[in-house]
């Protein structure tokens, strides 16, 4: 029996991992703890809520109390921080709570771990591991050709990605020195269920069904390596299982596309299956991100090479998927778009 924090566990990416945690293994107990933020909803976990191996408890990874007090009574052996703001725009609008979160609070949970799983002869338990969810941001932008390796240098340019990549250095500082247990993913673009409707996918979908005008920034050529949610899920779970400790493995889907492109795949979709007055008038080119990378791209030749994962969701597969599901989860989609959403989008895009 395998007990796992989930941190973030009621975001996108935690929810979908604990779903596919515990619908693909029976000897292990999930305790996610989320802070529960705008970007956090339980609803993403109504298919698990009843399951005795999960636990949820609302709270903050900056709360060494509680850290202390969930160590103590679970003797946890895996540790997954999905825990972040997660947001390029919010963080461009509000970087205060990122540096908050991101690093100090990972800080907190690292230290509380480091504290926990040391024994009295300086050495760390055995079996224990702890995962940093990170991002292909933390290596800035890409020119034309080519794609990030592992060894690729650090060059994070919004407050967003700078604030993963402080986490990540404050991690290597404590594999250093300390030898703590752990092993660092940075995934690609993710897609897929239960992603909050400021990402790009999901928002052109909501926008489009209400025949709102659908923002892309700047001229619309920006590449992005999209991966399923599913296949990040598969990845992190091998990660957890063998990834060696102290290395960073990248995570990425091989599936490399202009923003333009994959807002035409949605609108053609919806208009060829739902209404054939949505259609590409629809677009609306805004102003672009202030500092936005151009280009990412992931080698993930590196975790195929030594945890025999690779991504198996062809893009085109995986967004038709992701299109049926927010459509037969419309009232998900409608729940989360009410109140502070709304104050948000016009922010961010103005009153369209
Ligand atoms: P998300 O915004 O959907 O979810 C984040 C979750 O963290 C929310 O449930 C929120 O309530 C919770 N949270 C925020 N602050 C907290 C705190 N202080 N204490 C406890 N919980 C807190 O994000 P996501 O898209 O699921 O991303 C999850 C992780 O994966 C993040 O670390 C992100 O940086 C990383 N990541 C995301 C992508 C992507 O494409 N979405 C790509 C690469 C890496």
């Amino acid at each position: 029996m395998k007990n796992y924090l989930v941190t973030g566990g009621a975001g996108f990416i935690g929810s979908n991992y604990i779903q596919y945690l515990l619908s693909t293994k029976t000897d292990v107990h999930v305790v996610n703890l989320d802070k529960l933020t705008y970007a956090g909803n339980l609803e993403n976990l109504k298919p698990v809520e009843k399951d005795p191996r999960y636990t949820f408890i609302q709270g903050d990874i900056g709360d060494r109390a509680l850290l202390d007090s969930i160590l103590e009574q679970i003797d946890i052996d895996y540790v997954i921080n999905f825990a972040a703001e997660a947001h390029v725009d919010r963080s461009i609008l509000d970087p205060e709570i990122f540096i908050k979160t991101n690093v100090l609070g990972t800080s907190v949970l690292v230290d509380a771990l480091r504290a926990k799983w040391t024994k009295a002869d300086g050495t760390y338990m055995v079996g224990k591991k702890y995962v940093q969810i990170s991002s292909d941001e933390v290596y800035g932008s890409l020119g034309p050709e080519g794609d990030f390796s592992e060894e690729s240098r650090m060059a994070p340019r919004s407050p967003y990605s700078a604030t993963k990549a402080a986490a990540e250095m404050l991690l290597k500082a404590f594999w250093h020195t300390y030898r703590f247990p752990m092993v660092i993913t940075r995934s690609a673009n993710n897609y897929g269920p239960y992603q909050f409707p400021e990402k790009l996918i999901p928002l052109i979908i909501y926008n489009a069904r209400h025949k709102k005008p659908l923002p892309v920034y700047g001229d619309g050529q920006n590449v992005r390596d999209w991966l399923y949610v599913g296949d990040h899920c598969r990845a992190i779970e091998r990660v957890v299982e063998e990834g060696r400790l102290g290395q960073v493995y990248n995570i990425g889907g091989d599936n490399k596309y202009t923003n333009i492109e994959v807002v035409k795949r949605i609108v053609n979709y919806l208009h060829d299956h739902v209404d054939e007055k949505i259609d590409e008038s629809l677009i609306t080119f805004v102003e672009d991100r202030k500092g936005h990378d151009r280009r990412y791209g992931i080698d993930a030749t590196k975790i195929y090479n030594e945890l025999e994962w690779k991504a198996e969701v062809p893009f085109e597969e995986g967004l038709i998927h992701t299109i049926e599901w927010y459509l037969k989860n419309w009232e998900w989609l409608e729940g989360v778009t009410s109140g502070e959403y709304q104050s948000y989008f016009k922010k961010v895009y103005g009153s369209r």
